[in-house]
Formats: structure tokens, C-alpha cells, sequence
């Protein structure tokens, strides 16, 4: 009895955090939920897994291409998380680069489906230089300043506390 008090004791509830609509690892648009570390992932001790095994843990908004980038691989920070991301735009971003740029003259001249192509291209270098600037930005600061300021990490008393901490470090 006083076993099951304990566990209960250190239940923290499932967090999302994140702006509405946003991808937390990119800044563009979100259709998913990426669960940024499990609550299994939290804790080695069995029965405080065992308590929390329908908890989605800590989630946050992501698109499709982040969250299928990042699978279920387990990253043992928020910045190793971010660094695997930005990596990838950044490899992406060089590809597209050196690819041959287009005037608006030679893009006139281009057939309608060869033009289309090359617009793409331009958008997707266009996307990519927003991806790797989203870092930088005061909306992506802002998405942690509401999160260290929500329940959990104000909560001195939970064993996660810390933990939750030292996962979020240094952003
Ligand atoms: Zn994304």
C-alpha cells in the first residue's frame, strides 16, 4: 500500500508544449505529435515504468519529415534532438545549392512542367533557409519559456524534476 503511494507520488502529468500549429524542430507547419522522450525513458526503475505505461510522456508538435527523421531513435537530450534535425536541413540546403540557379528571364524561357521543376527547387531552398534560421528565432525561444515555466519543472518536490532539467538543458 504504501508502495502504491509512493509511485503515485511521483506521477507527473503527460506534457505537450508547443505553438499550436508549429513544428518545434523546424518552425513549419505540424500535422503530428512527436514524443520527445518517453516516459520509460525517464526512469530505470520498473514499477515507476510500469505505472506510466499508458503516459505519452513529454510530446511536442512536429511535421511529418521531423518526426519520421527522428523515429523512435533515443536522443538523451533536447539539443542532440535539434542537432540531428538542423544536420539534415543543413546536408539538404548544400545539395539543393549546388544545383545551377535560374534568372527570371531563363526561368520565363523554361517550359511550363521543366519551369514548374526548377520552382520547386527554389522554394524548397527557400523552405530550407527558414528550417535552419528557426533556432535563432524568438518564437522558438518562446516555446521554452512557457514549458520551464509549466507545472513539472516548477515542481521541486518531483523526482523528475531534475531530470526533465537536465534534458532540456542549454537551449
Ligand atoms: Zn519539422
Amino acid at each position: 500500500m504504501k508502495e502504491k503511494e509512493e509511485i503515485r507520488k511521483m506521477e507527473i502529468p503527460d506534457i505537450h508544449f508547443g505553438t499550436h500549429g508549429v513544428c518545434s524542430y523546424c518552425g513549419e507547419p505540424s500535422n503530428s505529435v512527436d514524443h520527445v522522450i518517453p516516459y520509460s525513458a525517464l526512469t530505470r526503475d520498473n514499477k515507476e515504468r510500469n505505472a506510466h505505461v499508458n503516459s505519452s510522456g513529454i510530446t511536442t508538435n512536429a511535421c511529418m519529415d521531423c518526426n519520421s527523421s527522428l523515429s523512435s531513435t533515443v536522443f538523451f537530450s533536447w539539443k542532440e534532438r535539434i542537432h540531428f534535425i538542423q544536420s539534415k536541413i543543413g546536408r539538404q540546403s548544400r545539395k539543393f545549392r549546388n544545383s545551377p540557379s535560374w534568372s527570371q528571364d531563363e526561368l520565363d524561357d523554361l517550359d511550363h512542367t521543366l519551369r514548374t521543376a526548377v520552382e520547386h527547387g527554389i522554394l524548397a531552398i527557400e523552405k530550407l533557409d527558414r528550417q535552419s534560421l528557426w533556432t535563432l528565432s524568438p518564437e522558438y525561444h518562446d516555446i521554452f519559456e512557457d514549458l520551464v515555466e509549466s507545472g513539472p519543472f516548477l515542481d521541486k518536490a518531483s523526482r523528475f524534476h531534475l531530470t526533465l532539467h537536465a534534458f532540456f538543458n542549454e537551449i
